[in-house]
């Protein structure tokens, strides 16, 4: 057993036996890895076809007219969501309005427009998560937002920058074409627009690109199915709220237990005749406590408030040591317990952190045992890899719905749905009858299929990005490309991350802006990396990406590990996993001086 920790150690308690959990955790990922790995998913928006109508708009009303635009414009942008959003603000705020905003959907919000499922939540807290609540003069009603709310704060701060005058909704890009004549983008979309641009910013968002299981049988469910991004509602009753009447006599089956999962299955439990909850690999589950914002907590904040909490949550989960956690939640206490405050001699922090990854994920599975009746079930919900390997979940509901009569945990022990059929899923042989069939299983992340956007970016001398790119991304920041001069790429692969998404796109439109200002402003025609600049930068991010391999590669497979699939390529398509805070002052030191590390300004 397992003795040594940190002094206060508020893991002290739960004894483990290392030895055997690393051995279980190696038998859970290999049972789970795949030779196809990352190529196991359907991508319904990768080719129109049979499940092409899984990623159609169940939002837009009626039939759009306009004309094609023929336009030339200082920047365009391609995404309204946050993204979009924070860089129009920017843009506006330093007297740069000749601008355009391409959206595929019919309205501002992104990831908040199209995931509308009921339950759906920020689980990063509201406070720091929506952006600009004291210049729109707001507070959010709960410490995790519902999505609606969220979706409203985004027509807010569109209508508050007046950014609906530049928006083409319901338009999806075509085609982008650098003239180097003109130095100028000209991009033709699906509406026949051709408009050419000075500078273009892509902020598609990493998580737009919805999958199904690559499960045999798929196109073959008579029943009703729909992926959780796409929401119906005529067929389940309710809304984002819950009140899912219309499947009162509706046997449902959901595929999938991540971050949405957790989020949905509580309303599904409680409105389906009956719940059969289909599970590959069970989510990590703390409590959430959310909470109704205090108003006399609101009233004392003091200007400024907003960017100093934003901070203090990054440089938490980043492994910064601050005196003060402001945020408290699942999150921060997390962080802090793995990676802060440790308190022992340096030679020993690495087995430390390893050690508490360990009792922490043991403290998780042993809740599971107070929460829910049935032993078995309680054992199959208990997850067996290492902390990090998937994303935190958070939910007071979520396991507790397996305590109902009606709702069925069907644990597939790792292999996920063995069949679909014109009336069910079939697992370990056998079938579960079902009227309705969800799938929760997620979208691309940083993969190839993710960073061409579905359509073809022409660079200097015709260059394609797939073919520049059919061995990872290659940039500098994960912003600049040499040969795709004045094209700016907006929190994607090579970009530092952190829990926090949209922290992330604020410090990177503000940057982007900035350099916008300063090229219109002294004439600079051309924005690109050096080569030298690119090169260091990639190699960077490989050499981070190879050191997260010790922990990662002994994960279950998953998103976060590229399906448990290790490759240069892989490697170049991931995060820069450096200090985002270290990052976010380098961007803000460039632009206060003027002085653009890596860029040619011509
Ligand atoms: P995930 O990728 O997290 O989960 C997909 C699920 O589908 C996994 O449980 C996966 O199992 C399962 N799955 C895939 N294929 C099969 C199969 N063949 N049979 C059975 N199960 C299968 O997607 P989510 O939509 O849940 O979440 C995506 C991301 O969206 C989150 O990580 C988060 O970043 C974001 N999100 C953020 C929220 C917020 O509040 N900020 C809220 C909700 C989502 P396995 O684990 O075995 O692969």
């Amino acid at each position: 057993m397992d003795s040594q920790s940190s002094k206060n150690d508020p893991l002290a308690d739960i004894e483990i036996d290392r030895d055997a959990l690393r051995r279980k955790y190696l038998e859970e990922r290999d049972r789970r890895l795949r030779r196809d790995g990352a190529d196991q998913y359907i991508r319904p928006g990768a080719a129109a076809g049979k499940f092409g109508k899984f990623v159609e708009d169940p939002y837009a009303e009626g039939d759009l007219q306009r004309d094609a635009r023929v336009t030339d414009v200082d920047v365009l942008m391609v995404g309204g969501g946050f993204g979009g959003l924070l860089m129009g603000r920017r843009l506006r705020e330093m007297g740069i309005d000749d601008f355009l905003i391409v959206e595929n959907a019919s309205d501002f919000g992104g990831t908040w427009y199209w995931n509308r499922y009921p339950g759906v939540a920020c689980d990063i807290e509201s406070y720091i998560y929506m952006p600009m609540l004291e210049e729109l003069g707001k507070i959010p009603s709960m410490r995790y937002a519902s999505g609606p709310e969220i979706f409203q704060h985004c027509q807010d701060i569109a209508r508050h920058f007046d950014l609906y005058a530049k928006a083409l909704f319901r338009t999806k890009v075509t085609e982008m074409r650098w003239e180097e004549a003109r130095r100028r983008w000209i991009v033709t979309t699906n509406r026949g627009d051709r408009i050419s641009a000075r500078f273009v910013a892509m902020s598609t968002g990493p998580l737009n690109q919805a999958k199904l299981p690559g499960v045999p049988g798929l196109d073959t469910f008579k029943g009703h199915a729909f992926h959780t991004s796409r929401w119906d509602y005529e067929y389940t009753g309710g809304d984002a709220r819950g009140g899912l009447t219309r499947l009162a006599d509706k046997r449902v089956g959901i595929i999938g237990t991540g971050s949405t999962a957790i989020q949905c299955v509580p309303h599904l439990g409680k409105w389906a005749k009956h719940l059969y909850v289909f599970q590959r690999t069970p989510s990590s589950i703390q409590p959430r406590e959310n909470r109704p914002t205090d108003p006399q907590w609101a009233s004392d904040l003091q200007p400024g408030w907003q960017q100093e909490r934003v901070e203090n949550f990054t440089s938490i989960i980043s492994g910064i040591h601050v005196d003060k956690d402001m945020i408290q939640d699942g999150w921060t206490k997390t962080f802090r317990l793995l990676f802060d405050n440790l308190d022992v001699p340096p030679d020993k922090v690495a087995d430390v952190m390893d050690l508490n990854d360990f009792r922490k994920m043991e403290q998780i599975r042993r809740a599971i045992d107070e929460l829910v009746e049935d032993k078995d079930t309680a054992e199959a919900l208990k997850p067996y890899y290492g902390l990090m390997c998937k994303r935190l979940g958070f939910s007071d509901e979520y396991l507790q719905t397996f305590n109902r009569s009606n709702a069925t945990l069907v644990d597939t022990k790792g292999k996920g749905v063995e069949r679909i059929t014109e009336t069910g899923a079939v697992v370990d042989g056998r079938h579960y009858e079902l009227d309705c069939l969800i799938f929760a299983t997620g979208f691309e992340w940083l993969t190839e299929h993710k960073v061409g956007s579905g359509f073809e970016t022409y660079g200097r001398n015709g260059v394609t990005q797939s073919e520049a790119w059919k061995d990872g991304v290659l940039s500098l920041y994960g912003v600049h490309s040499r040969d795709f001069p004045n094209r700016f790429v907006i929190c994607n692969s090579q970009q530092p991350q952190t829990a926090n998404f949209v922290h992330m796109l604020d410090v990177v439109t503000n940057h982007l802006a900035h350099l916008v200002r300063h090229c219109l402003d002294t004439g600079i025609e051309t924005v690109e990396p050096t080569q030298q600049a690119q090169d260091e930068w990639v190699d960077q991010v490989v050499a981070m990406n190879e050191s997260r391999q010790q922990y990662f590669q002994n994960c279950t497979p998953g998103y976060y590990n590229n399906e448990g699939e290790y490759s240069l390529k892989a490697a170049r398509n991931g995060s820069y996993t450096g200090s985002f805070i270290d990052f976010a002052a380098k961007l803000d030191e460039q632009h206060r001086t003027g002085v653009f590390e890596g860029l040619e300004l011509a």
